[in-house]
């Protein structure tokens, strides 16, 4: 079988795995239970419109999860069939980047890469955030100033609520000369916050309101 849950796909069913073992947590009722556990292989099997008998087989065991034993034992199963981030060559990164005079690429060996949806660096001597990825069979690179604002806020990459900081982009207004700004609180950790995206249309919607 070939891998065919995306990143954020395997974080969604990390977070229906931790949600049934929530549900354990706080009720010994039967038939609560059962509902909750039917609820749940039914949310995962429909984040895959053309899921056939194979990838269903091995989803549909999430129902047997009642512990953190059998919770990590099912994961262990999926995990295997998880898209990694397609990595992309230093000098392709460099070409996304144009303008930038000493671009410090990291290096992409220690990156996590069936955790990544978008791979984002920061160069702190300049205050700029690089995020780059993959959409629409592109790869785009988009580079701003990354403020940290030392307080807590919603994501607007990931939708989750913690330590954010504020992401602007400086883009070409209508007139000549004119400039917009655009901004955004994103996760002052990237590799934190890129374990947090459960939907990928959330992401991409960031980025075209970023791209016009
Ligand atoms: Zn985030």
């Amino acid at each position: 079988m070939d891998m065919f849950i995306r990143v954020d796909q395997y974080n969604f069913i990390k977070a229906q795995t931790q949600y049934l073992l929530n549900g354990y947590g706080t009720t010994n009722d039967i038939r609560v239970l059962d509902a909750l556990k039917s609820l749940t292989q039914e949310k995962i099997i429909n984040l895959f419109p053309q899921i056939n008998e194979e990838q269903s087989e091995l989803l549909k065991p999430i129902i047997n999860v009642r512990d953190q034993a059998s919770a990590e034992i099912f994961l262990q199963q999926v995990k295997p069939y998880v898209i990694p981030f397609r990595t992309v060559e230093q000098q392709a990164i460099k070409k996304l980047f144009p303008k930038v005079k000493k671009l410090k690429v990291p290096s992409l060996e220690k990156v996590e890469l069936q955790e990544t949806s978008y791979l984002a660096w920061d160069d702190t001597g300049t205050n700029k955030r690089y995020i780059i990825l993959h959409y629409d069979n592109k790869i785009k690179g988009f580079q701003g100033t990354f403020k940290i604002s030392y307080k807590q806020g919603v994501c607007s990459l990931c939708n989750r609520h913690g330590q954010v900081g504020l992401f602007s982009i400086e883009k070409k207004g209508s007139t000549q000369d004119s400039y917009i700004n655009r901004g955004n609180y994103i996760c002052e950790d990237s590799r934190k916050c890129n374990q947090q995206i459960t939907s990928q249309e959330k992401l991409f919607e960031f980025f075209e309101s970023l791209g016009r």
